[in-house]
């Protein structure tokens, strides 16, 4: 995966904060996917943890609301997924659950078998 595909991939998943590298005593917040996902820097080909926003940029208050919108938009994105699941084949079911909460995947289950 490069950069790119990395950042598009996050947009879908969800994300959480965390402490940049001096720790909670630092006003800044750092948001993150909560599954980490690596990407490939072709010229150097070094593979890096993807960031959604680093370090010194935004404080916890802002980090969290932005956090807690994209993570509650994405819950909207699932359950209507959800609903359309029926066409989908098993294997682009299978791909599908990867992004879901284990509470979705039951959901998905039943309507498949
Ligand atoms: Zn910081």
């Amino acid at each position: 995966m490069n950069y790119d595909q990395a950042k598009e991939y996050s947009l879908i998943v969800p994300w959480k904060t965390t402490t940049c590298s001096r720790g909670s005593e630092c006003l800044c917040r750092m948001i993150v996917p909560v599954e980490p996902i690596y990407y490939t820097n072709l010229e150097s080909d070094n593979t890096y943890e993807y960031c959604v926003v680093g370090n010194g940029v935004l404080d916890q208050t802002t980090a969290e609301h932005i956090t807690l919108l994209h993570n509650e938009h994405c819950e909207r994105v699932r359950k209507e997924t959800i609903n359309s699941m029926i066409v989908l084949n098993e294997k682009e079911v299978e791909i599908f659950e990867k992004f879901l909460t284990n509470k979705y995947k039951k959901i998905v289950r039943k309507e498949v078998d």
